[in-house]
């Protein structure tokens, strides 16, 4: 009784404290709020026609609003209308330029209308701001594999006829520059010369004027060096242009011109992006082009589902693991050495991450590990057979349904390991989980087919959880 009366009160406080501060704009907040939730939920179960008519009306009051500009293309992408996706997504590029999430989704959406060179420059700039991001990597891989496998012509992108900037620079800048040479002015009131100057127009950067490897290191001794040269004559504007670049790019010079654009150039923008969106569909349907999808993971799994007896064990699975031969084993310097023999099930095909080659470092795994039986030490050794009737265990990737969260499933001993290939629960469409992934999995559940039980112990391969990555979802 007593316990009743305290969540009652608890309760009751709750309510008061809230309806207490709650105003109109907290109130909205809220709704907002309970908006987001629902359309993430139809997104991960799928229904990505209803996630985008929420987003839609969430942008209505925010329509600059980047996260729900993403969450709304990445919807519409998985439901396969890449044109308006790549509208969402451009929107965020044109206030965020370096926005690893609206770079790769550029890339992966123009992936799907088949642009692929566009789609690999997108993916470079992605990866220019995250090299290490293994989703950007998994993309890049495969949309410039694809680009290799198919000759295609890229559409033609629509060019500005706005008047294009060539540079201007006045020829008694040099003289400016040859005080900084010979150390008359210092760096900081050199450099406050030139943001002066590109301030009011004076000096005029075309702004595609780069050196080309911008990844090498370079010095602003190296530049000094550059610009003097040019003060005398000797090179021409195109490289003092390039310095000045180098010079933004790397904060010495802060230009804010570069920025900011006006309204009006930002719909010009946009109008020329719809335009190329415009050519693009056209030319799909002109040229009856033939696409293949960047993300394999919907590939995958309807080749799976259509040879679904091949990969998997079903009978095998629900048979108890006495139907399979025993391991042998021998023993040596009272070590008991256990052979097993193991059956490994192709992968699906269309499947570009690699799993079987990832078992030797499984069985290394456990082949390093000095395991007790019988109350005697213990050593593992796999052998790989082509022949069913021999292997003590037999090895496949799936994707079936093993229960809630499962990953994979193992008899114990010996008998059938299964491995899952991926899931729903990323954005509501199949996603491969990544090699690294699987093969974690896959050394668990080779632990139960040698014998050994959970423990838990976190750091343990054995310890019951796991949570995978995946190899190409976007909203992970
Ligand atoms: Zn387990």
């Amino acid at each position: 009784m007593k316990k009743i009366i305290k969540i009652t009160i608890y309760v009751a406080m709750i309510i008061l404290t809230t309806s207490y501060i709650m105003s109109n704009d907290a109130l909205a907040q809220n709704v907002e709020k309970i908006e987001l939730e629902n359309a993430k939920e139809h997104l991960v179960n799928g229904e990505y026609k209803q996630a985008v008519r929420i987003y839609e009306r969430l942008l209505e009051n925010n329509p600059n609003n980047i996260p729900l500009l993403k969450m709304k293309a990445i919807a519409l992408s998985n439901s396969g209308d890449e044109l308006n996706s790549l509208k969402d997504f451009y929107k965020i590029i044109q206030q965020d330029p370096n926005n690893v999430m609206a770079l790769t989704g550029m890339g992966v959406s123009f992936g799907n209308l088949g642009e692929y060179k566009e789609a690999s420059n997108y993916l470079e700039s992605a990866l220019k701001e995250e090299p290490d991001n293994k989703i950007i990597k998994n993309y890049k891989k495969i949309i410039d594999d694809i680009n290799i496998k198919y000759r295609y012509v890229p559409t033609e992108k629509p060019v500005s006829t706005a008047v294009k900037n060539n540079g201007e620079v006045p020829v008694w800048v040099k003289s400016v520059v040859s005080l900084w040479g010979v150390e008359k002015i210092t760096d900081n009131d050199f450099f406050s010369i030139l943001e002066y100057l590109i301030k009011k127009d004076i000096i005029k950067i075309p702004k595609e004027s780069s050196f080309e490897n911008t990844k090498e290191l370079k010095m602003l001794s190296w530049v000094k060096g550059n610009l003097n040269l040019w003060s005398q004559g000797e090179i021409p504007n195109s490289e003092f242009f390039k310095n000045m670049n180098w010079l933004i790019e790397n904060k010495f010079i802060k230009s804010d011109k570069m920025k900011q654009k006006s309204q009006k150039e930002l719909e010009y923008e946009v109008y020329l992006f719809n335009k190329y969106l415009r050519d693009i569909k056209n030319n799909i349907s002109k040229e009856k082009r033939y696409i293949e999808y960047s993300n394999p993971s919907q590939d995958v799994i309807k080749k799976f589902l259509r040879d679904y007896v091949k990969w998997n064990f079903d009978q095998q699975v629900k048979m108890p693991s006495s139907g399979f031969p025993d391991p042998t084993y021998e023993i040596i310097n009272d070590t008991y050495i256990i052979k097993y023999k193991v059956y490994i099930n192709q992968q699906p095909i269309g499947l570009p991450l690699d799993h079987v080659s990832t078992l030797e470092n499984t069985f290394k795994f456990w082949e390093s590990k000095e395991l007790k039986t019988n109350n005697q030490k213990a050593k593992m050794i796999f052998e790989i057979t082509q022949l069913k009737h021999e292997a003590n265990v037999w090895v496949t990737w799936v994707v079936r349904d093993m229960g809630e969260g499962v990953l994979g499933h193992a008899h114990l001993g010996k008998g059938v390991v299964e491995v899952a290939l991926g899931d729903y629960t990323c954005d509501g469409s199949f996603q491969l989980y990544d090699v690294e992934s699987v093969e974690k999995i896959m050394t668990h559940e080779v632990g139960h087919s040698i014998g050994l039980q959970h423990t838990k112990d976190r750091t343990n391969i054995m310890y019951p959880t796991y949570t995978p990555s995946y190899a190409y979802c976007l909203l992970s």
